[in-house]
């Protein structure tokens, strides 16, 4: 009853427009937000795939200036964002255009708060003691690569923060982007492993939203059509990545599971791979998918009936199952997912088992651990 009278909000700031090969109208899109020049944020990687110069040719048709700042690396840093900073104002750049996967728009999102505020994007971290965002940042136009994040619709960017190998969130409405161009020929490229942990990914949103203290009408509804989605298009778009209407599939389902997200967060799959991320350089995706079967086998218990939906959602038949056993079905199912698309577990990853009780006392911390579905200390999170 404590958590039912707790004041919910649903908000969603940005514009979506999706659809097979529009990424030909960015330009005109961009020039319609009011933007004469942009900094186009990618990562080395998207750039040298050739992902950004549909939208470079079209933001240029559309006599919309441009100038490239390609050097977003995974899980990016303070300094980054700094350097992104630097380059929009020497520029005079009057929005931003982030053409790349979550790492590409929140380092684009963090340099919106740097560039609107006049100061270092850390001063801005959801903590205790930090301000809140007073300014809305420029106009920004994200155009996803990968289907996973959802940061094309979320109204967080992550950042890591060095000097404490620490990831951090800066978060509300103010940093949600202007406008998301969704165009699923920009996926075609991602290779199956990459296509595999971002697709999980977004699975995570989408489970971890759903259960999670935090949810509500709105994000419980996109949220389990998200799992729909998945559960028909991940296998596919993950053995032929040429197969577009699984790639169009998995596009939504990543932006309807980052509109779960709503103004709130995760659970404990995310305080997992954030803390981790902040200590060594994992993919964030496949962070979250090895530990996503873990965490539901924990927490199915906390809410047995949204975990027999999710169950169903995922395509398996509950009929004359008891309660218990259909929401045990979900973590299996799960751990199929997971299986078929091949997920490295975490040793694989590179992530030693002596480093448990560590990850264990600091994902304790992060913020995201409130949202969990059953109650969890650090014993818990060292048996997931
Ligand atoms: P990413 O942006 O780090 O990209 C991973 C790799 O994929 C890069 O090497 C990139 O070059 C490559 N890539 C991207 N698109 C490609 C394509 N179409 N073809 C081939 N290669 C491609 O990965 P990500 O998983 O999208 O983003 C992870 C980051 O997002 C993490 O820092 C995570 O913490 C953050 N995140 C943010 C939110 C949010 O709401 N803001 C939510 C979840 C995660």
């Amino acid at each position: 009853f404590e958590r039912m009278g707790r004041l919910k909000s649903f908000e969603m700031p940005t514009v979506v427009k999706h659809g097979i090969g529009v990424i030909k109208d960015a330009g005109q899109e961009v020039k319609n937000l009011g933007v004469a020049k942009v900094l186009l944020v990618t990562d080395p990687g998207v750039r040298k795939m050739g992902l950004a110069d549909p939208v470079i040719n079209s933001l240029k048709e559309a006599n919309v200036a441009v100038v490239i700042f390609d050097q977003v690396e995974p899980n990016p840093s303070i300094h980054i964002v700094a350097k992104g900073t630097e380059m929009y104002l020497q520029n005079k750049c009057d929005g931003l255009v982030a053409v790349g996967g979550g790492s590409s728009m929140d380092t684009a999102k963090a340099i919106g708060v740097e560039v609107v505020h006049g100061e270092p994007v850390l001063n801005y971290e959801c903590a205790e003691g930090k301000k809140p965002l007073a300014k809305r940042i420029p106009p920004l136009t994200t155009i996803p690569t990968t289907a996973g994040t959802g940061s094309e619709v979320t109204q967080w960017a992550v950042i890591t923060d060095p000097y404490r190998k620490f990831k951090f969130n800066v978060g509300g409405p103010l940093i949600a982007a202007h406008l998301t161009i969704i165009d699923p020929e920009l996926h075609i490229s991602m290779p199956p492993r990459i296509t595999a942990a971002t697709g999980i990914d977004a699975l995570s949103h989408a489970i971890e939203c759903y259960t999670c203290h935090y949810a509500q009408p709105m994000t419980d509804a996109v949220a389990l059509l998200a799992m729909e989605y998945i559960a028909k298009y991940l296998r596919r778009a993950y053995s032929n990545g040429k197969d577009i209407e699984a790639r169009y599939g998995m596009a939504k389902a990543a932006m309807l599971a980052g509109l779960s997200y709503g103004s709130e967060s995760a659970g404990a799959a995310h305080a997992m791979a954030q803390t981790l991320g902040g200590i060594i350089p994992v993919a964030h995706g496949e962070c979250v998918a090895a530990m996503l079967g873990p965490v539901m086998e924990y927490n199915w218990m906390g809410e047995p009936e949204k975990f027999a939906r999710i169950a169903q959602a995922l395509g398996v038949n509950i009929h004359g199952l008891a309660l218990e056993e259909a929401a045990k079905a979900a973590v299996r199912e799960v751990y199929r997912l997971v299986k078929d698309v091949q997920i490295p577990t975490l040793e694989q990853q590179g992530v030693p088992a002596d480093m448990i009780p560590q990850l264990a006392e600091e994902a304790f911390k992060d913020p995201q651990t409130v949202g969990n579905p059953r109650d969890i200390n650090v014993k818990g999170y060292e048996w997931i």
